[in-house]
């Protein structure tokens, strides 16, 4: 069985180590959101791939949900007495070796997606790990004072506390999927679009060019999970990118915006059980929806989740 999985960093993470642990045979692809990936003192820094990485590979530092477990920061505290770097950004020393490994391999030429299939070979991570583009593609908020922040800007050091007007790609328009990707979205038995950001972890996977039409044309049922409980994220501040883009903080407003399919790219959609109004009111417009418990607790509670989103679509094996 193939199944391919479209993620950000900490939810898609968390999705995906539940749903290698529902099916361990099956051949599991992650896309990765790398539109929070940013060049910093030097280095390349691709915080959703690393997330994703660091989960399935259990090095990550688990409360926090990102980064390594028995990290220490005396090389950022080193940059600081120098005044450099940016305090708002830690790079955690045992974090800073990938980010060091992963710059000399893609300074030696190698595309993003054979340095991240270079970097996982020594976590293991038991998925095949591609980023969405080789291209350098990164998002930035433009912000109602008029600001053009990095997307980690805006989110690390202000909190998305700056009201956001719009969500930008640089370079977009000449990005291309990395290889493999649209492969891996035609051949899939199921798509699952995990609990993450709809709008810079998801979004920006469904922006490059030719990412939608592949989800719009699988031959694969696609199925997401809500990112949204009782009307607010479960962690960070994904209700800040919404109302930027003018969908309403509710399991119901975020699967009208991934909308159905063909003309959207969803066909099935698992909420929450304090929100299975939204199930019901998908149901009667012709969706498969329905509802469970869907917080990510540990990692057993996250496989039944899989399990509930898999059998929406008739791909529980
Ligand atoms: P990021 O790149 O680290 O921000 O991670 P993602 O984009 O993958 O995921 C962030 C989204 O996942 C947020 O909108 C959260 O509300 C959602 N999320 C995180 N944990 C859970 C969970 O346990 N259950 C559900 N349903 N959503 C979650
Ligand atoms: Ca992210």
């Amino acid at each position: 069985m193939k199944i391919t999985v479209l993620s950000g960093g900490v939810g898609g993470a968390r999705f995906a180590r539940g749903l290698r642990a529902l099916v361990p045979t099956a051949g599991i692809t992650v896309i990765a959101n790398t539109g929070d990936d940013m060049w910093l003192h030097g280095v390349r820094v691709c915080p959703d791939l690393d997330t994703l990485m660091y989960t399935l590979g259990d090095a990550v530092h688990e409360e926090q949900g990102w980064g390594r477990r028995d990290e220490s920061r005396r090389t950022s505290d080193d940059l600081a007495a120098y005044g450099l770097g940016w305090e708002w950004f830690t790079l955690g020393d045992l974090d800073l070796a990938t980010h060091l490994a992963r710059t000399e391999l893609l300074r030696g030429g190698l595309p993003l997606s054979q340095v991240t299939a270079r970097l996982a070979e020594r976590w293991a991570p038991g998925v095949t790990l591609l980023p969405m583009t080789d291209d350098e593609v990164e998002t930035h908020v433009l912000t109602a004072d008029g600001r053009d922040l990095h997307f980690e800007e805006w989110w690390v050091r202000h909190r998305a506390a700056l009201p956001a007007a719009r969500f930008v790609q640089t370079n977009l328009a000449t990005a291309t999927p990395a290889p493999g990707v649209l492969a891996a979205i035609a051949d899939a038995d199921v798509v699952v679009v995990p609990p993450s950001n709809p709008v810079v972890s998801v979004g920006t996977i469904l922006a490059i060019p030719g990412i939608r039409d592949a989800l719009r044309t699988t031959a694969a049922p696609v199925v997401g999970i809500s990112p949204m409980i009782g009307g607010a994220p479960v962690r960070g501040m994904a209700d800040a990118c919404l109302t930027a883009i003018g969908v309403e903080t509710s399991a119901l407003a975020v699967a009208r915006h991934y909308g159905r399919r063909p003309d959207g790219v969803l066909d099935a959609w698992l909420v929450d059980d304090r929100d299975a109004d939204a199930a019901h009111a998908l149901e009667s417009e012709g969706w498969a929806a329905g509802s469970a418990n869907t917080l990510m607790t540990d990692v057993p509670t996250t496989a039944r989740i899989a399990a509930d989103a898999l059998a929406l679509v008739g791909a529980l094996p």
